[in-house]
């Protein structure tokens, strides 16, 4: 009963009200458009607000410009068995590497993956702890004889990096305090405190012995693992999944903030923690507001919810319920499911994004699946494909912005004087950027327009898969306790 009962009236309707929903499309697509100017305006006010953060303590209040104690990174030669654990999203993993000693090269590798029960993300640090120090502890106990051997004939205790991708305040490349949760995470009582002595008074209680030898961010892992298996050019790591962030190597004297002896090395890696990078260029819509609001970290983590997988899905259909409500897009009565939150996810968007069929049928069946929108017309799948496309668009070009202010940061933008091009590698991880081709196109784009077709550099974006994990492992091996 959705469409009039006559086909005459359903027609009309159809057309009336696809022409209300394509001008609110296109006030939409205004509302949300990056173009090149813009994209310069919001690297510009990234790069100040990098200097504010890494002159004193706080002296951003958008980007905590974090010295996480990597003043290394791998060279290619570490060597032997090390462990990770990844702790960040929606799902935490462990995994074991036979590191061989040659650039890139892992001679054996195992991993497992659970979900985090959802009651834990916002429980006590204690039954967060437990549960991810027992699927460790489990993984250890089924591992083949021949590598329990290995640690009793060495007499070696097994070592773990630990990549935790929330904000941290670094003690040392092996502690750190957690300053906040990100992502729908919220174990209150894990703030301030370190959270390497959590896990391993967990590791403790579960009657194993395991040491934490690295404490990484994410974005850490991935920059490490990329410059493992990429090579020294790496100078970026970013991760583009249910969060966002980057890091990148900074000048150790550039880091006014720092107090400590400065690093041999010359080098210290930043972990910025974008996210929460805000600027009045980002076009910021009504979307954006809501979801904002009904998070469970309001004010915080803007740039994050624009760009990231956790929030893409509910923008999407927060401006197709607007749509269905003010301009009856799927008919009279506002589809009930599309009132729902969080119902579309990152890979329906994805999915839609990518339909390039003449009549749009996954857009359909997507539709149908989520929203239980029985039928709809070619014009309302193709305003559904748009909408996807926008905020595709978007995400992707403003995560480049991110990207070439960071560049511009380090030196690496600016016009080649001789014609030749020196070259740029960042480190890519995250399921968005893994899995949403477009999105990823987006971003590949607004970096060479924000570049210019006569840059100084050449940049590559590599995808670094399991990057943090890996990345985590190397980093627990050239800071063992054992050296
Ligand atoms: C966290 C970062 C993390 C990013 C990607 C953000 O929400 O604050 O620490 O690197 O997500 O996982
Ligand atoms: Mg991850």
């Amino acid at each position: 009963r959705r469409r009039g009962k006559t086909v005459s009236m359903s027609v009309q309707k159809t057309s009336k009200t696809v022409q209300q929903a394509e001008k609110m499309l296109q006030e939409f697509r205004q509302s949300s458009s990056t173009p090149l100017p813009l994209l310069h305006q919001v690297a510009d006010a990234l790069v100040q607000e990098m200097y504010a953060g890494l002159a004193s303590e706080g002296g951003s209040d958008q980007l905590k410009m974090l010295p996480t104690y990597v003043e290394n990174l791998p060279s290619g030669s570490e060597k032997g068995l090390f462990y990770a654990v990844d702790l960040g999203g929606t799902n935490f993993r462990v995994l074991r590497v036979e590191l061989g000693g040659k650039t890139g090269q892992i001679l054996s590798q195992e991993f497992k993956e659970v979900v985090i029960p959802p009651e834990l993300m916002v429980g006590t640090g204690k039954d967060l702890f437990d549960f991810i120090a027992g699927t460790l502890a489990s993984f250890v106990d089924t591992e083949d004889e021949s590598i329990k051997a290995h640690f009793v004939q060495s007499g070696k205790t097994r070592e773990s990096g630990f990549a935790f991708s929330f904000p941290v305040r670094q003690t040392s490349v092996k502690s750190g305090i957690v300053i906040h949760w990100t992502k729908g995470f919220k174990v209150d009582d894990a703030v301030g405190k370190d959270i390497v002595k959590q896990f391993q008074d967990a590791i403790s209680r579960s009657n194993h012995q395991i040491m934490i030898s690295a404490l990484v961010n994410d974005t850490v892992g991935t920059l490490a693992g990329g410059r493992f298996n990429f090579d020294e050019e790496t100078m970026i790591g970013c991760i583009i999944g249910t969060g966002t962030n980057a890091c990148y190597v900074e000048r150790a004297d550039a880091v006014h903030k720092w107090d400590e002896p400065l690093p041999k090395s010359g080098e210290m890696v930043i972990n910025m923690e974008w996210g929460n990078f805000r600027s009045p260029y980002l076009p910021r819509t009504f979307a954006d507001e809501t979801v904002d609001k009904d998070s469970v970290n309001p004010g915080d983590q803007w740039f994050e919810k624009m760009i990231s997988g956790m929030y893409l899905g509910e923008i999407v259909r927060l401006v197709l319920a607007r749509m269905a409500k003010e301009a009856e897009l799927f008919g009279g009565n506002v589809p009930v499911k599309l009132l729902e939150r969080l119902t579309l996810g990152t890979p329906h968007v994805s999915k839609i994004h990518l339909d390039n069929s003449p009549d749009l049928d996954v857009v359909a069946k997507v539709l149908k699946d989520v929203f239980e929108i029985e039928t709809t017309t070619l014009e309302e799948r193709k305003i559904v494909h748009e909408v996807c496309d926008i905020m595709g668009e978007r995400g992707g070009r403003l995560a480049a912005a991110g990207l070439y202010g960071i560049l511009k940061k380090i030196g690496r933008t600016g016009k080649s004087r001789n014609g030749s091009k020196k070259k740029t590698v960042i480190a890519m991880d995250g399921g968005l950027f893994e899995h949403h081709v477009r999105y990823r196109s987006y971003m590949e784009e607004a970096l060479q327009e924000l570049m210019g077709s006569d840059a100084a550099y050449e940049v590559a974006l590599r995808l670094q898969n399991d990057g943090s994990g890996i990345g985590a492992a190397l980093l627990a091996a050239s800071h063992s306790h054992f050296k």
